[in-house]
């Protein structure tokens, strides 16, 4: 083992986990102590101040300018009292992470003397130098400010001596260009889409809330070996590494016990995900060695985003205390699972009804089924731009890997509701009304609680779970709102469609009961496509999904067209959620962004390939020629040379192998300086897509053969048994 190799791997053994100071107190003491929420609104702002910001918050009613000024005030000192000393906008910008700005609580007095100040103004508005933020051409064609404007729906909270205010990122003529703008505008379509149809079977809703619960799923590595991995370190993936002898065949990390080191790093992850309000709860191993999740309890769904995005970057900083650094890449390593973030998706009424779970009577299962049937049809319909909303250069090596979902978005349902909906689709006196009050489904039974009884179905992207869908293709990495708006707003757009057809067919004189059911009917047939309950990870599943028409493309930078679709552009502009002209700088920045990374990843490895692996191997090389010469000296060239046959033929493989890592680096500079070439984004981010990648895995292939020919004690970055054991 080389020396650096060496030092690295023998301080990695044996580190002792870091002591996390004794929590005495209950999570019930902790949690929601940094963020500014209903109870220390109540106990830091006036009365009627109190009053208005909760109606903003729980009523959607207009922000009344007035209490600005107030609310910054009483925001302030909470923080200040708590040791805050800046503050920021926090907005999460159109690449996977968040952003922030930070300016202290302190103006000049103009007297030579400092006050300290967070006035309305600066809490509901600001400006961020945006120049740096990815816009997709929109800034600098009209104007070069963005603003960040306040977002009451999700809590301040405290991090560090900074308090972070939630806010959304909109250019000077407002198009947004952020995350947050478009979901909270997806959320409201939503919210009124459903309601309306609530009210066929309760009068009594006046708001439907979309809920999510994540799944984040995350690698441990421990940090010296991830320093030692220039690759690790600048892609968050490993571009080369031969399989380990031993990965996950045994299955014996699943729910397996959690090492000490792990589980230090797990439990103040788990105290400061409380502080901040994220209501954290199970933790446990992962399939691949090294691989964990962290679940909270379900939100409404924009806090959920927020959390979900606070908590990957408290990771990092907890992860680097502990010796570790955490990889969020979708596909780390090769031949080992990939990593996630089921998006768990459901809706609920203000009248505390899950509108995705069925009930007591027949009338609940009729609602029930009305959701779970236009949830199908929303995304049967939009099965394209769905993958579109979850696609990445960094994803795309996940999906379709034979461990997470294929890169076909279909829906599971289980045997149980599949009947249930076989049953309604054939049958004709599906609804019996016995009286005004009481209507029988003749249907087979719904249990209640179906989360008991569905089956479950790891391969499918979009599984129906009891009470909600499981939105399983989402990368690790993303931010979960690309996902949610394009779900709830197709969810919204459908509902809209359902509700039309629905009114169409009572006013024409049918009953409600049967004019919802004649539609779900109809929405049965047309969705049917998109059930498959089989193996999704199979072939014959590929073709079969190519029969029935769903998008099977797999090419990331096409993928991303589906948003510019006629009835994407339509959709979301009919609901006011994007515009054409948000869309189309959205995908500016999707294939900007691909081309980014396959542009990195080629250039590091290629100066891995030559300043590593062809020396190293060349190395190698020769003390086996020395061998041979030293063999023949003493030997005679005919024993010598016939004893040193094999030396020879791995001489001769190991030349082979450094001279095609050596041609195929200059092709794939070659072919990187002719992409370049092309102006335009898409078709730049498609020659990366077919021209570039292709050679990474080339290159790696002939590097991984030389992996485990080269002498182990030359051998210079950490190899995969290294970097996935140990903790
Ligand atoms: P799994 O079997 O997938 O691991 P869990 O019980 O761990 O299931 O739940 C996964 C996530 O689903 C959790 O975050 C949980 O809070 C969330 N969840 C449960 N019910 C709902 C719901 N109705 N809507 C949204 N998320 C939900
Ligand atoms: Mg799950």
């Amino acid at each position: 083992m080389s020396k650096l190799r060496f030092d690295v791997v023998t301080a990695a053994f044996g580190k002792k986990a870091v002591e996390v100071p004794v929590n005495d107190k209950r999570p019930s003491d902790i949690f929601g102590i940094n963020v500014f929420n209903r109870q220390k609104m109540f106990k830091y702002l006036p009365g009627d101040v109190y009053a208005k910001l909760v109606d903003v918050i729980d009523n959607d009613a207009p922000l009344d300018g007035s209490i600005a000024d107030s609310v910054a005030e009483g925001m302030k000192r909470w923080a200040v009292e708590n040791g805050a000393t800046h503050y920021t906008h926090w907005f999460h910008p159109l690449t996977e992470t968040t952003a922030e700005k930070h300016d202290a609580f302190v103006e000049h007095d103009g007297k030579g003397g400092l006050i300290e100040t967070f006035s309305g103004k600066l809490l509901v508005q600001q400006e961020p130098d945006a120049s740096s933020f990815p816009n997709g051409g929109i800034r600098s064609t009209f104007e070069a400010r963005g603003y960040s404007a306040w977002d009451p729906t999700s809590p301040a909270f405290l991090m560090g001596n900074t308090l972070c205010v939630p806010t959304i990122f909109i250019a000077y003529t407002g198009e947004a260009l952020d995350y947050k703008a478009p979901l909270l505008k997806a959320l409201r379509a939503v919210d009124k889409a459903a309601t309306d149809v609530c009210r066929y079977f309760d009068k009594n809703v006046k708001k439907v809330v979309t809920y999510l619960g994540w799944e984040q799923e995350y690698f441990l590595v421990d940090e010296g070996m991830l320093l030692a991995r220039p690759d690790l370190l600048l892609t968050g993936r490993t571009l080369m590494g031969h399989d380990s002898a031993k990965n996950q065949q045994l299955e014996d990390h699943y729910f397996g016990s959690i090492p000490e080191r792990v589980a230090a790093f797990m439990k103040e992850l788990e105290i400061e995900a409380l502080k901040l309000g994220i209501p954290a709860k199970t933790c446990h191993n992962e399939a691949a060695p090294n691989q964990f999740e962290l679940a909270p309890i379900y939100e409404e769904c924009n806090l959920a985003v927020d959390h979900n995005m606070l908590i990957m970057a408290i990771m990092k900083d907890v992860a680097r205390k502990h010796g570790f650094r955490v990889l969020l890449h979708e596909k780390p390593f090769k031949g080992v699972n990939g990593s996630g973030k089921h998006n768990n998706w459901s809706l609920g009424t203000d009248t505390g009804t899950l509108l995705m779970a069925p009930g007591k009577s027949d009338k609940d299962n009729l609602r029930f089924i009305t959701f779970v049937v236009n949830t199908l049809a929303a995304i049967y319909r939009h099965n394209g731009l769905l993958k579109a909303s979850i696609m990445s250069a960094a994803n795309s090596h996940r999906l379709g890997a034979a461990e997470a979902p294929p890169a076909i978005i279909s829906s599971f349902l289980g045997s149980h509701l599949s009947s249930v909906l076989d049953h309604m689709e054939t049958t004709d006196d599906v609804v019996k009304i016995l009286s005004k009050r009481e209507l029988r489904l003749n249907i087979p039974q719904i249990p209640e609680l179906m989360i008991d009884n569905t089956d479950r179905n790891r391969t499918s992207p979009f599984a129906f779970t009891g009470n909600r869908f499981e939105f399983r293709a989402v990368g690790s990495e993303a931010n979960c709102a690309s996902a949610m708006i394009a779900l709830n707003t197709a969810m919204a757009e459908q509902l809209v469609i359902f509700k039309k057809e629905v009114d169409a067919l009572i006013e024409s004189g049918a009953t409600k009961e049967d004019a919802l059911v004649a539609v779900i009917r109809k929405y049965i047939k047309y969705s049917k496509p998109i059930r498959f309950d089989g193996n999704g990870y199979s072939e014959e599943w590929r073709q079969e999904a190519e029969r029935r028409g769903l998008d099977c493309e797999a090419s990331a930078p096409i993928v991303f067209d589906r948003y510019l679709d006629e009835d994407s552009v339509k959709m979301f502009d009919d609901l006011d959620v994007m515009t054409e002209k948000e869309l189309k700088a959205r995908n500016e920045i999707k294939w900007e962004m691909y081309t980014k990374k396959v542009q990195i990843e080629a250039r590091v490895l290629g100066d891995l390939a030559i300043n590593h692996i062809v020396p190293t191997a060349t190395k190698y090389q020769s003390s086996l020629l020395d061998n041979i010469i030293k063999m023949e000296q003493v030997l005679g060239r005919e024993e010598g040379h016939s004893i040193s046959a094999e030396n020879i033929a791995t001489v001769k493989e190991i030349a082979m192998h450094v001279s095609e890592i050596r041609r195929m680096v200059d092709e794939m500079v070659e072919r990187r300086k002719v992409a370049n070439r092309i102006v335009e984004e898409r078709e730049k981010a498609v020659a990366y897509h077919d021209t570039v990648a292709p050679m990474l895995e080339a290159i790696r292939s002939h590097i991984d053969k030389l992996e485990i020919m080269v002498d182990n004690e030359l051998w210079t970055l950490p190899k995969y048994r290294e970097l996935l054991f140990i903790v």
